[in-house]
């Protein structure tokens, strides 16, 4: 999904997110590429990329690899709303950085917060499947696809 800016090398089982590498069993790697997160090989969004605007929320009910639940149960992601207010705070604290940055500490206060609205909406789409990713992530654990 970020693979457009952030993954500059691609090999079989392994990237490298902004000069790390990582491998398969490594959560980052479910997280940044849409893998369902206990086997690392079935997609869990059905679209690739982020910003297709009308479908980029459609998910697969299960893996179809490994056969594992999204939805685990009724709810399961409302929690990822946490994992989400989390990313537009980080957003709109990089703006705040941005605007002190580049317009010293005189800066019309609305400016700032226009841009952090337009830029989180913006995001939305990516927000929204990093932190469903990030969600599912912290409660399933990877086991690869047992043979
Ligand atoms: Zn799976």
């Amino acid at each position: 999904m970020l693979n457009e800016t952030l993954v500059t090398f691609q090999s079989a089982n392994c990237y490298y997110i902004c000069g790390v590498m990582v491998n398969k069993g490594n959560k980052v790697y479910s997280v940044f590429n849409n893998k369902c997160p206990r086997c690392h090989e079935g997609d869990f969004f059905v679209n690739k990329g982020s910003f297709n605007f009308r479908g980029f929320s459609k998910m697969y009910e299960n893996c179809e690899k490994c056969g594992l639940s999204y939805e685990q149960e009724p709810g399961y992601y409302f929690g990822a709303m946490y994992v989400s207010y989390a990313i537009n705070v980080a957003i709109m604290v990089s703006v705040w950085v941005a605007f002190l940055v580049l317009a010293g500490s005189e800066f019309n206060v609305w400016w700032m917060i226009a841009v952090s609205i337009v830029l989180g909406l913006a995001l939305t789409p990516l927000t929204f499947r990093l932190s469903r990713l990030s969600w599912i992530n912290f409660f399933v654990k990877y086991r690869g696809l047992e043979k």
